[in-house]
């Protein structure tokens, strides 16, 4: 009997891992479709963003989740300016020619240039520690020239000013700008009257003095733009929502032959999003559990202020919003933002992972401006932000690659919301 027992017991344990395995498997499907080539980057360039909308769209419809409009459509559509970079973008320094994304990132709010020969002029702005020196370095800029900075970092250390803040002073100017480390880009809704070419300094050839440049880039004023929001009624308790966010965009493109994939931010919360809503059809709750994947948040939140702005129901019946951005890999745990100021929840989230033990550790990190639980936050909507504590440094770059995700404890994680969805839905 009891040798029976503890194959049954066994058999139990095969069951539960191949179930993980197969939840993992498909986020990992989720997550390698929206970073892959034919949503570029998710981002203003080639429809990349209306692509992945369309994307979550089909899958909300598969899975049953209810849309909030009556025409039935997902979609909440809104308008935003952006600047972008659909067409070429070439930068060669003497005779090397550089690779984008990998050796150099261009400024987001940079104009258009194109130029076969530019001759830069090398100016050192080490010196600068005060106004003075500052104003003394500043004379040596005319208009319509060409320039390579070199130590730009005084210029933000004693003069807290950006390298591009200060290029807005001289039109259509070319500033190359070496970089030491990993480079970071990023969406812009302006644009400057300079081009900013920020070069990794390892592959810089030796004395530049000359480069040859195109950069296309064309500023959208009103660029269309939509978020995908659905839900699952709730069976006792309607009225009152549970929602779960995550901006599904990402940097889109830099020129026909650079994509920034963001694996990692955000095609992980989106797909940890869509696994939520494929989970609660099979599993009503109480309350009722919405979905909001948000566009626009590389440029400043855009798409989840909107909402706030817009809310399809009253934003006083949200229970509580629980944002994802960056989910790939809580190797080492999970944050949870808005700790201090969501106690209860994060206590209960607590207790859950002490006696399941879904993930490692759970750290708590006061409010954050850097994702869509702000929105909410700033709108009086009780708000977490919860992201992966990873063992990669790949953000804001072309690396950010799904292959490169551990999707570690990513399956805890879920279970972790769906047990706290499931007790706040019991009035916890
Ligand atoms: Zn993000």
């Amino acid at each position: 009997m009891r040798r029976y027992l503890l194959l049954f017991v066994l058999f139990l344990a095969a069951c539960s891992q191949n179930t993980i395995a197969q939840e993992k498997r498909w986020l990992k499907q989720q997550i390698t479709r929206l970073s892959s080539n034919s949503f570029h980057g998710r981002g203003y360039v080639n429809k990349g963003g209306e692509k992945a909308a369309a994307f979550i769209q089909k899958h909300f419809r598969e899975l049953g989740v209810l849309p909030f409009d009556t025409d039935s459509t997902y979609l909440q559509k809104y308008f935003m300016a952006v600047n972008t970079f659909p067409g070429n973008m070439y930068l060669r320094l003497n005779k090397k020619e550089l690779t984008p994304g990998a050796d150099y990132l261009v400024d987001a709010g940079s104009t258009p240039y194109h130029t076969e020969k530019i001759k830069l002029k090398t100016v050192d702005l080490k010196k600068v520690k005060d106004s003075a020196s500052w104003a003394k370095v500043k004379r040596q800029f005319k208009p319509h020239r060409g320039y390579l900075l070199k130590n730009s970092d005084t210029v933000s250390k004693y003069m807290k000013l950006s390298i591009r803040s200060f290029a807005n002073e001289f039109l259509e100017n070319v500033f190359i700008v070496p970089k030491h480390g990993k480079l970071t880009w990023i969406v812009r809704q302006d644009t400057i009257p300079a081009t900013i070419l920020y070069v990794e300094d390892t592959v810089m050839p030796k004395r530049v003095t000359k480069a040859a440049i195109t950069i296309d880039s064309k500023f959208e004023p009103n660029f269309k733009n939509f978020n995908v929001l659905g839900y699952i009624p709730g069976t006792e308790k309607p009225d009152s929502f549970i929602v779960f966010t995550a901006h599904y965009d990402h940097l889109g493109r830099m020129g026909r032959h650079t994509i920034f994939p963001g694996a990692h931010d955000n095609a992980s919360g989106t797909a940890l999003v869509l696994y939520l809503a494929k989970y609660f059809t099979e599993h009503p709750q109480k309350y009722s559990v919405a979905f909001m994947l948000f566009s626009g948040e590389e440029a400043g939140l855009i798409g989840s202020k909107h909402y706030a702005k817009s809310p399809v129901f009253p934003l006083e019946q949200i229970r509580f919003v629980v944002n994802l951005d960056m989910t790939g890999d809580a190797t080492n745990g999970i944050t949870v933002v808005n700790a201090d100021t969501r106690k209860k929840e994060f206590s209960l989230l607590n207790r859950i992972n002490l006696a399941k033990a879904y993930v490692p550790r759970l750290n708590e990190r006061t409010q954050t401006r850097n994702s869509d639980h702000y929105s909410f936050s700033e709108a009086g909507v009780p708000a977490i932000f919860i992201y992966g504590n990873g063992t990669k440094p790949y953000y804001h770059d072309v690396f950010d690659v799904a292959k490169e995700l551990s999707l570690e404890n990513i399956d805890g994680l879920s279970r972790l919301l769906v047990d706290f969805t499931r007790e706040l839905s019991n009035g916890k």
